[in-house]
């Protein structure tokens, strides 16, 4: 599969970890531009056809794609949907654009007033959560970083994998690689954060490098 946003900031990884971040089964992801939030095309990650375009209580406005070999794509908070159930689409056609539909309920029970735009996906294997990422054959930034600095045998690195660390921005939304750890310990750089036990914030430069093939 290929990466369904291009120049993506990832927000929130796939991770089971729910003491820190709370449970999240997908990822989510994002685009700022002058430290807000903006809407964005969203691709088919891969070939498939569309088996479900609905509204879902929490994912607002969703499609389910079906990639065949019992792999699937949920995708939520649409503002819009530029395809049909039943369609078949193609690798990289546009599905639509990023929103931040979700259900009044959703939001009452958070005690939120509005979700920031983004796309959150995540895949079924053959019925089963699984996480996107491990999917993607083009790396994300995350992991362009990771495989250029990071060093393989390191705790770090073991914590990164499994999820155990976060991923996010500065409160501005605008600065590369501001980092934190679970104790929410904020950090100015990556160099920084390679000689810490934190979370990875990925900047849009790094985005830009990102092989979408
Ligand atoms: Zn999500």
């Amino acid at each position: 599969m290929k990466f369904p946003v291009h120049k993506p900031y990832i927000i929130a990884k796939y991770h089971n970890d729910p003491i820190y971040y709370g449970r999240h089964r997908g990822i989510d992801v994002c685009r700022y531009k002058n430290g807000k939030y903006i809407s964005f095309p969203i691709f088919a990650p891969e070939a498939g056809k569309v088996i479900e375009k609905t509204w879902h209580n929490e994912g607002g406005n969703i499609l389910l794609i079906d990639h065949g070999d019992g792999l699937q794509s949920w995708m939520a908070h649409f503002e819009k949907i530029y395809i049909r159930k039943g369609s078949l689409v193609n690798k990289g056609e546009t599905l639509g654009e990023a929103g931040n539909t979700t259900s009044k309920e959703w939001l009452a029970k958070y005690g939120i007033k509005y979700m920031d735009i983004h796309l959150h996906w995540h895949c079924y294997l053959n019925g089963v959560v699984v996480d996107p990422l491990k999917y993607v054959n083009s790396l994300t930034p995350i992991q362009m970083l990771i495989q250029k600095h990071v060093d393989k045998t390191s705790k770090f690195y073991k914590d990164l994998v499994n999820g155990n660390v976060a991923l996010g921005f500065d409160k501005d939304k605008v600065k590369p690689y501001i980092i934190r750890d679970s104790k929410k310990k904020y950090y100015k750089n990556f160099l920084e954060l390679l000689s810490s036990e934190a979370a990875l914030w990925v900047s849009g430069d790094d985005a830009d490098k990102i092989p979408n093939k």
